[in-house]
């Protein structure tokens, strides 16, 4: 696919989403404040993957009061840290974060540097992250592509939300757009998640007269995959069982069977997250990270979600295995991961 665009059109999809920007917007987010330091973009950026805004905003604030510059998360432990961030999941950002922390204390004087590469070299930070640290920290052009930005970007200029997937097209934009980036990231974000969302509101956005996806209807967004699988419409996954692989940062994993790796098997009335998490606090005395099902599948006619799950705080008494030892497990299942 060849990746291009006239500039009339560039500039008419600009003026637009700024002037959205301007009058729905949403400044009010604590980390949307000007003169913000490149700590607290970053902590809202580790934050806001994956979670909520809503969510995000109370622990934000909380969190930045006890451990208000990098100098005071690079000296917290764990047990110092967990409080402030229980709750947000996906517990190696916690622990990439004060990892992360350590090392611009010790390796740049406290200061984030304003170097893409060298943010990129910090634990937890990738393209994303570094490019909207620089962008909302230090005013520096970059945007910071998230699937909000490719979805806008994608369906208005090429009529699919997938067309930026192809590497290296990103970069075409960010020669192409003029205004300033950090206005542009943050107004994409927020008309990608208001407007231009997975079931896109067409019907009231600003950009339909030239966006392709309107006027092709989405055709070329459904060729290029549509969504789901139809069997999860016949599947009861109310009703599912969790096939439980519980481990710690994925190094080693533990195992339901003394004598071989075997993952944990929970009724279905522990199939939500707070379910598994009881299960093995009432059990084991574990206060576990629950991730969200990475697979659901019948096995044996029975509707299976497969779960990834982190031991937090407690001492685990099963079997530790390899995850050699739980890949080989897998394919002698048949199962991918
Ligand atoms: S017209 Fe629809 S698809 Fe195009 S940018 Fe607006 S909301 Fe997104």
């Amino acid at each position: 696919m060849i990746l291009s665009t006239s500039n009339l059109k560039t500039h008419f999809f600009e003026a637009k989403i700024l002037d959205f920007y301007r009058k729905a917007g949403r400044e009010h987010l604590p980390w949307r404040r000007e003169g913000m330091t490149a700590y607290e973009v970053w902590v809202s950026e580790v934050m806001l993957q994956q979670t909520q805004v809503s969510r995000v905003i109370d622990y934000y604030g909380r969190f930045l009061k006890r451990f208000p510059t990098v100098r005071d998360l690079a000296e917290a432990t764990w047990e110092e840290f967990l409080p402030y961030y229980a709750g947000l999941g996906y517990y190696r950002r916690g622990r990439n974060m004060i990892e992360a922390a350590k090392r611009v204390v010790a390796g740049h004087g406290g200061e984030f540097p304003r170097d893409k590469k060298l943010l990129m070299q910090l634990p937890g930070v990738g393209d994303y992250t570094a490019s909207a640290i620089l962008s909302f920290a230090y005013g520096d052009d970059h945007l910071a592509w998230d699937t909000n930005l490719k979805r806008v970007v994608g369906r208005f200029f090429f009529g699919s939300k997938k067309a930026l997937d192809v590497p290296g097209s990103e970069a075409v934009f960010e020669q192409g757009f003029t205004s300033s980036k950090k206005d542009l990231n943050a107004a994409l974000m927020d008309f990608g998640s208001a407007v231009c969302t997975g079931r896109p509101k067409c019907n009231i956005c600003p950009l339909q007269k030239h966006c392709r996806y309107f006027l092709q209807e989405g055709a070329q967004e459904k060729a290029a995959g549509g969504r789901g699988d139809s069997s999860d419409k016949k599947t009861n996954w109310k009703d599912a069982q969790v096939f439980l692989f519980l481990h710690e940062n994925h190094r080693r994993y533990y195992s339901a069977c003394p004598d071989r790796f075997e993952m944990f098997v929970l009724p279905p009335a522990y199939n939500s997250r707070e379910g598994i998490k009881t299960y093995f606090k009432e059990r084991y005395g574990l206060d576990l990270a629950v991730r969200p099902p990475h697979q659901k599948m019948p096995v044996e006619d029975v509707p299976t979600l497969f779960v990834n799950a982190q031991v937090l705080l407690g001492e685990p008494k099963f079997p530790a295995f390899s995850r050699e030892a739980v890949r080989e497990f897998l394919r002698g299942k048949g199962w991918s991961r």
